[in-house]
């Protein structure tokens, strides 16, 4: 077990670190009341291999791994949770998909361009009627000719009015169940697709999130990804990498809220001397930071199971649960230690108290995580009890 990061992995903990102070930081406010993703920086991102973190060189992408890519994310999202989430959202879930079940012409086709930052990718599963229960779903794909139909919608889905590209979830076989789910690529411009103006929400503001309205819809046969009947299947595999993506990005919240919340308990004096000598702040402090290690450490180790190719779906999902409500806390305690000031738009820890609880709600809430955890829990003990039977 080594918990030091290579030479590699610390460089690029300081480029990521560096593109963010220069061109995240100062416009972040900017970005969330205008509720509007920074478009300007796509291209830059991809430049950056952050559009492309663990694909192929041959189809544009950085060739790093997950233990990698955890770091970038709690980079970005240190210095603002919203790309941080449009990151994660197009490396794991959208690009994910096409890459991971799409076909070798589908490859590439669109990867490069994902990659490239040419464009960005959504990943469209919850519907107006349910999230938690997303693979009840009630969109429909009907086969015509050389063609898909597909009617429905999706709800809360991110970054769809800047990708090209949209991995949608779809009925093809009502009687089959969750065997009868399969997965479309939706294309900018495609006859019946619509993407609604982008939701105003309480944080995460300058990441897009919209509904996408399909209205006979007309796909090729050719953009079906992965087999007819697959999809639920693929998608819980997907979902496996991307709670790992949002542990991170909740890790990267709770240090932002930490680090100035750190800063401020240092000059700010109470009844004649600095609060950070108070105990009351000492604590909070402390486990501030000892969440923040604990989330990280969850983070990685489930990020690291997945680089080798080890089962990796409780840890990353007891990663998520777990970062996402230590986040939850972190911002609220940053808040309380700026005081009055915590509670003003013009001091940085709002916004994180804001943008922290994102993470108990996408990609499992907390509730249906914890479901997750102990069915896995209980399977298996319930096997290792038969074995010592036996
Ligand atoms: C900013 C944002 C970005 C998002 N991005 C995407 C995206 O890119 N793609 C995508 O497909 N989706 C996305 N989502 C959707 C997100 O995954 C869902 O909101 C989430 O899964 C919850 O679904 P829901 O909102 O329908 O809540 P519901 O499923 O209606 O749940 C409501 C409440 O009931 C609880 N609950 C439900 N079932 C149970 C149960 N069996 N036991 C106990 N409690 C239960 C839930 O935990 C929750 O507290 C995003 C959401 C947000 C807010």
């Amino acid at each position: 077990m080594d918990f030091q990061l290579s030479d590699a992995q610390v460089s690029i903990q300081r480029a990521i670190r560096d593109f963010a102070q220069e061109e995240i930081v100062p416009n972040v406010m900017e970005y969330d009341e205008r509720k509007e993703f920074p478009a300007h920086l796509i291209q830059k991102m991809g430049e950056l291999g952050l559009l492309g973190v663990f694909y192929p060189e041959e189809y544009g992408g950085a060739e790093m791994g997950y233990t990698d890519y955890a770091l970038i994310l709690e980079e970005i999202s240190a210095a603002d949770p919203s790309i941080g989430l449009s990151v994660a959202a197009h490396n794991s879930l959208g690009t994910n998909h096409i890459f991971t079940f799409g076909s070798e012409a589908q490859r590439q086709r669109i990867i490069p361009r994902l990659t490239s930052g040419e464009t960005m990718a959504a990943w469209a599963l919850t519907e107006p009627s349910g999230g938690s229960d997303a693979f009840g779903l009630k969109t429909t794909a009907r086969k015509v000719g050389d063609k898909w139909i597909l009617n429905g919608s999706k709800t809360f889905i991110t970054n769809p009015n800047y990708a090209d590209y949209a991995v949608v979830m779809a009925r093809t076989n009502p009687e089959k169940g969750k065997a009868g789910i399969s997965a479309f690529i939706v294309e900018k411009g495609m006859p019946g697709y619509t993407v609604g103006n982008p939701m105003n929400k309480l944080g995460m503001r300058a990441s897009d999130t919209a509904e996408l309205f399909l209205e006979d819809c007309e796909v090729p046969a050719e953009n079906l990804l992965g087999n007819e009947g697959e999809g639920y299947f693929d998608a819980l595999k997907i979902l496996d990498g991307g709670r790992i993506s949002i542990s991170a990005m909740c890790v990267g919240i709770a240090r932002g809220a930490f680090d100035h919340a750190m800063r401020y308990a240092q000059e700010r004096s109470a009844f004649g001397k600095s609060i950070s000598q108070y105990q009351a702040i000492k604590f909070k402090l402390a486990d501030m930071a000892t969440k923040i290690e604990a989330g990280r450490l969850l983070t990685l180790r489930a990020a690291s199971l997945k680089d080798q190719g080890l089962p990796s779906l409780t840890e990353a999902t007891m990663a998520k649960l777990f970062s996402s409500e230590a986040a939850v806390d972190i911002a609220n305690e940053a808040v309380q230690i700026f005081g009055g000031y915590g509670y003003i738009k013009e001091y940085p820890v709002e916004k994180f108290y804001r943008d922290a609880k994102l993470g108990t709600i996408g990609e499992g809430t907390s509730e249906i995580l914890r479901l997750v955890i102990a069915r896995d829990l209980i399977k298996k003990y319930a096997i290792n009890m038969e074995k010592e039977l036996v």
